[in-house]
């Protein structure tokens, strides 16, 4: 059934998907269809179950087909679906953000995280009256044409350098430094301080594998845009909402001046936000010079769907999430270990990876020069045992509240034997 579906799709489809990042192009096989979810698992269109550690990239904190927001939906649609004209459930939405996140007074809703990154970069240019952006090697930010420059997720998945049809003149005004990596920072700094509009930056890095912030490093990039007169922009896009209530810079206790947020704030709907002061979310129209819109921003069923995660997103619910991740990461570190593999099993709060890599994983140089083999080898070998991980090295593995004890118990279980089966095939 599903090969039957794999053909029809790539006779239709490019590469019979619609987001590369879902193919199994780096890891070997063919993706499977997805015939429902359910909780933790994914069903395909044979009716094989997987543990799933994808969860729509970050997008299902709740896992999958929750009741909360399948009736949020079907209540929502009842009403009509989109109506072009304001709607309670945007106001409704955006004051649940801004009650959680200290740094946001006012939010514009968009449809997907490179929506927002794009709103973005065009407010902090219209602002600052300043070109220049800088952002992270292997930080992804959506595939708008000034972001795509040694850009992850996808991009790192397939080793490129950035995409054909990006002139030099989209991408004069990008900046980019090593994350991590508070000299080369310095230099960009002293070079281009003061032309640059923003820094972008991912607080935590989720899309080159996982990769921390190093202690101070977000705290010092605060410092030096305060001193350039640039604007700091974390992307929450993958940690909002997902490591704690306020999202990373809760954590961190740094303050950007603007935030993207994007997958869990849908509840798994097609959503997300730019959000800030109100002075700098007023530069947009119809208020301000700045332009942007979107026919279906603020969708109906998305804000419903958006509501009724955050609704059950309480400290409570990551202190849950929090032990559940613990626990996958230290069982993961010692099945893998045990073998004689080198490995490191980063992990930030809620969030986890792993990287066949002798030493830790700092920045994308070092992300890339982990063995990609031998974690296409293991996706395989848990894939067998019926465990969905992320396919493909760069990505974070992402564990929901719908995962039990039991559910990291046989993931880690699954993970010492296909860590066996990696050491046999080296
Ligand atoms: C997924 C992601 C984006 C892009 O969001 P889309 O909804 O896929 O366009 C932007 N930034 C980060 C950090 C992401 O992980």
């Amino acid at each position: 059934m599903s090969e039957g579906l794999l053909a029809r799709a790539q006779a239709r489809i490019p590469g019979g998907v619609n987001s590369p990042v879902r193919s199994f192009a780096s890891v070997g096989g063919d993706p499977f269809f997805v015939a429902r979810g359910e909780g933790p698992f994914l069903v395909d269109t044979d009716g094989v179950r997987y543990l799933d550690y994808v969860q729509s990239w970050g997008a299902s904190i709740l896992g999958h087909a929750h009741p909360a927001i399948v009736e949020a939906v079907q209540r929502a649609a009842a009403a009509g679906t989109s109506y072009g004209a304001p709607t309670p459930g945007e106001v409704a939405l955006a004051e649940s953000v801004a009650a959680r996140v200290p740094s946001v007074e006012k939010l514009r809703l968009v449809s997907s995280g490179t929506e927002a990154a794009m709103t973005a970069v065009r407010l902090v240019r219209g602002v600052t009256g300043r070109p220049k952006i800088l952002k992270f090697a292997g930080c992804y930010h959506g595939h708008l044409d000034a972001l795509l420059v040694a850009a992850g997720s996808g991009v790192a998945t397939l080793g490129l350098p950035g995409s054909a049809g990006v002139t030099p003149g989209a991408i004069a005004d990008t900046v980019v430094v090593p994350f991590n990596d508070e000299a080369a920072l310095d230099a960009a700094f002293a070079a281009h301080g003061a032309e640059l509009a923003a820094v972008l930056v991912e607080p935590v890095a989720a899309n080159m594998g996982l990769v921390a912030p190093r202690p101070g490093f977000l705290a010092g990039l605060r410092r030096r845009c305060d001193h350039a007169d640039a604007l700091l922009v974390f992307d929450e896009v993958i940690t909002g909402f997902r490591v704690g209530v306020a999202g990373a810079q809760g954590r961190v206790g740094v303050t950007p001046d603007l935030s993207l947020f994007g997958k869990v704030l849908g509840g798994g709907l097609p959503l997300a936000a730019l959000g800030g002061p109100a002075a700098l979310l007023d530069e947009l129209a119809p208020v301000g010079p700045v332009y942007q819109a979107g026919t279906l921003a603020g969708n109906p069923l998305a804000t419903a769907a958006g509501l009724a995660c955050l609704e059950l997103l309480d400290a409570g619910a990551y202190d849950e999430l929090e032990a559940r991740v613990e626990l996958l990461g230290r069982g993961i570190t010692d099945a893998v270990t045990s073998t004689g593999l080198a490995a490191q099993v980063p992990r930030v709060w809620t969030l986890s990876g792993l990287f066949f890599a002798a030493e830790p994983v700092v920045d994308y140089a070092g992300a890339q020069a982990a063995d990609a083999k031998r974690y296409a080898r293991f996706f395989q070998a848990m894939l067998a045992r019926g465990v969905f991980l992320p396919p493909s090295p760069f990505e974070t593995w992402f564990t929901s509240l719908a995962h039990r004890e039991a559910d990291i118990e046989r993931t880690v279980q699954a993970a010492g034997e296909a860590a066996q089966e990696v050491v046999g095939a080296d």
